[in-house]
């Protein structure tokens, strides 16, 4: 591969259908292969109140930073394709209702994408406290939209977002 470029991303992951946060550990883990997508950073796991449509389970949401060659469409490509194994079905799911795994990608570098299917920095950011805490946790220095995430974080109501010990190691 020549002229690739190196990019630093965020990605968040969400899900509230089946056993979250196991789902959403092996996400991370179908999707950092450490070859095309590698793990630099994972922020601890949250228990967040529903959003959007309301009456359905917490979800559980975490962000990571991955380092890439992908361009975003490829990266949002493998993001789908994790979400597919993990059993989501778009077919028949309700905006914002319930899923197994939903893989958002925040930032790919600096860039910015308004095209159909791929809009980046993500549009939604700015309202989503439970993208923001992970990701403060991750990256609150890193300027996303023209603020900081540690600012953006100042914007929004975290009331009910509860981190969640992690896992002893076994
Ligand atoms: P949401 O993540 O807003 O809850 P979905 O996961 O159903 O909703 O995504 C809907 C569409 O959003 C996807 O088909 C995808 O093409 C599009 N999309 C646009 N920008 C992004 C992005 N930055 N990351 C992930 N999906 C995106
Ligand atoms: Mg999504």
């Amino acid at each position: 591969m020549t002229g690739a470029l190196l990019a630093q991303a965020y990605l968040a992951l969400g899900g509230n259908v089946g056993n979250s946060r196991a789902i959403l550990d092996r996400a991370v883990d179908l999707l950092c292969d450490g070859i095309e997508i590698r793990l630099k950073a994972r922020s601890s796991e949250y228990r967040t109140p529903p959003w959007g449509f309301k009456y359905q389970s917490p979800f559980i949401n975490l962000c990571i930073a991955v380092e890439t060659e992908l361009t975003p469409r490829e990266l949002l490509a493998r993001a789908q394709g994790v979400e597919l194994q993990l059993g989501r079905d778009r077919a028949h799911e309700k905006r914002w209702g319930p899923r197994t795994a939903d893989i958002d990608i925040i930032a790919y570098g600096d860039l910015t994408v308004d095209e159909l299917g791929l809009t980046l920095p993500h549009p939604r950011l700015f309202e989503r406290a439970f993208v923001l805490l992970p990701l403060a946790e991750i990256a609150p220095d890193r300027v996303i939209g023209g603020r900081t995430v540690r600012e953006a974080l100042d914007h929004v109501d975290t009331a009910g977002i509860e981190r969640l010990l992690p896992f002893p190691s076994p």
